[in-house]
């Protein structure tokens, strides 16, 4: 069991809920290691609270409570999630009770029916048993020595509906010892003022502290929350990167950020903890094994990234005037979008941006190079490392790790309906070494992606953390040349950070291995910082 930490209580409390309802968002399923890697990361940030599940839900939840309350951590405290008992039943033969105690964490969080219809039509009980279920069950967690956080679910639609029961069901798990009720907006319906009005009225009523637990169907999630705070409720339950079923939780990444740099709030972490929001957001993107958010608030690879040509000479003098905060602030950085509107100004704050001091007839070169090629169709204002690359070569660089002597790639279209199998083969030489590789791969990208690792990992271990996130594919207009011209992005990540970048040519596998090359001649130019392997 974990034990209670002895630091003075914040202004405002953070619960997170990225492993328990992050964790029904559709495309998500992770892996006990992978909540394991969660829970330490969001611990090592400093994250107060963090749900890890539903004991009994399923094997995978009670398997990972067995590890997870053996593991030691710093700031967190792994909390338990579960329903109450049901209509008609003792609470010492509920099954879901047993399981939460069997979990083994100090704190739960239990979740009770406060909107009279979830009650009357989804448990067909009377309103009487509704509320004797919440209390029963808190009372009887109390008894075995546990805190409790009561979830009163679709409560803003119950109070709405018949605020006298929603009510009488805080009411009850108050008086049995319930030490934060949780206002749910299981829906995610509301509106802030909603939110406001409601949060006041029933803070006028209750004597613990409120909680607040938003979905974002109606994009307020994030606003919900905050006006919520602002309204006086003590603690807030999100996610990481707004992660939940449907549309999402609230978001706790800009929640966060708001609450400590916008609203004064700086306790919620620990000192410094909130440079390091860019970095959870991305680590749980990629544990979760989705693309992170790009123009995610505060953390997005473009949230501080600005483009038009004026705009951005005017950034490069004043950033305060464009930025609303400091991308340091929550360990982001600014960028700018390079195009050819831009010019030399462009081209040198983008050469800044990147740590390069570019001679005045490199910056020449550069614009030269970016208009010529832009006129093709290559677009550098999102293939930012392929920028990058282009930059240092005006400035007389060669990328030093490989040289490519040729690659093939043949595509096999096996019989019934089974997924054409690519297979592809590089010979590159590293420092004198020849390596010929073949792969297999799903499409020819996959397959050279494959045989260009497996060719130069030995050399370059670093390889092994670097992966293909995503790959476009445009056709563009034939008005350039004879053939159609087809551009080529791909989005890698070494789990720290991403970069895009660009390839171009009539020829699709041509135009894939530029970009291939361009990525794994960024990631090794800019290796992982962490130890971590
Ligand atoms: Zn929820």
């Amino acid at each position: 069991m974990s034990t209670a930490r002895d630091v003075a209580a914040p202004s405002v409390e953070l619960y997170d809920t990225t492993l328990r309802d992050g964790a029904q968002r559709a495309d998500i399923s992770y892996s006990i290691e992978d909540r394991l890697r969660i829970l330490h990361k969001l611990d090592q940030v400093g994250y107060p609270f963090v749900e890890g599940g539903w004991p009994g839900a399923n094997p995978r939840d009670t398997e990972f409570f067995k590890l997870a309350t053996k593991e030691t951590l710093t700031h967190a405290q792994l909390t338990a999630f579960g329903m109450t008992r049901r209509s008609g039943e003792r609470p010492e033969d509920s099954q879901v009770l047993r399981d939460l105690l069997d979990a083994g964490t100090e704190v739960v969080c239990l979740v009770g029916k406060s909107w009279d219809l979830h009650v009357t039509e989804a448990l067909r009980t009377d309103l009487d048993e509704g509320i004797a279920m919440v209390r029963d069950s808190v009372v009887f967690l109390r008894a075995q020595g546990r805190r409790v956080f009561f979830d009163a679910e679709h409560f803003f639609d119950g109070y709405v509906a018949n605020a006298g029961f929603a009510m009488a069901v805080l009411a009850a798990a108050e008086e049995a010892g319930a030490e934060r009720l949780v206002l749910c907006d299981t829906n995610g319906g509301m509106l802030p003022f909603d939110v406001a009005r409601v949060v006041r009225e029933v803070k006028a009523q209750a004597s613990v502290p409120l909680g607040i637990h938003v979905h974002n169907d109606a994009g307020c999630a994030v606003a919900n929350s905050l006006i919520a705070i602002d309204a006086g409720v003590y603690q807030v339950q999100g996610t990481i990167n707004g992660y939940g079923e449907r549309t999402g939780n609230a978001d706790l990444v800009p929640i966060t950020a708001d609450l400590v740099l916008k609203m004064g709030v700086a306790d919620v972490l620990p000192v410094g903890a909130v440079e390091h929001l860019t970095e959870l957001a991305h680590y749980v993107a990629e544990v979760a094994n989705l693309a992170p958010d790009s123009h995610q608030p505060y953390a997005g690879r473009f949230a501080f990234t600005h483009k038009a040509g004026l705009h951005t000479s005017g950034v490069a003098r004043i950033s305060k005037a464009y930025e609303h905060i400091d991308p340091e602030a929550v360990g982001n950085h600014r960028g700018v979008v390079a195009s050819d509107y831009g010019g030399g100004a462009t081209v040198r704050m983008k050469a800044a941006e990147y740590g390069l001091e570019l001679p005045a007839d490199a910056v020449g070169r550069v614009v030269e190079d970016v208009k010529d090629r832009e006129s093709k169709g290559y677009a550098f204002d999102v293939a930012d490392a392929s920028l990058e690359i282009l930059m240092r070569r005006a400035a007389g660089w060669t990328q030093p790790f490989f040289e490519i002597e040729s690659y093939r790639v043949h595509v096999e279209q096996r019989t019934g309906d089974e997924e054409p199998l690519a297979e592809a083969t590089v010979k590159v030489w590293t420092k004198g070494t020849r390596h010929i590789e073949s792969a297999e791969g799903q499409g020819p990208v996959g397959a050279l992606d494959n045989a260009l690792r497996k060719a130069l990992v030995n050399e370059y271990p670093e390889l092994i953390h670097m992966s293909l996130e995503d790959y476009r594919v445009r056709v563009l207009d034939q008005s350039v040349g004879t053939g159609a011209v087809v551009r080529v992005l791909l989005d890698t990540s070494n789990g720290e950070r991403e970069w895009t970048t660009v390839g171009v040519s009539e020829n699709i596998l041509e135009a894939s291995w530029e970009a291939l090359v361009d990525a794994y001649t960024f990631g090794l130019l800019h290796p992982r910082e962490s130890a971590e392997n």
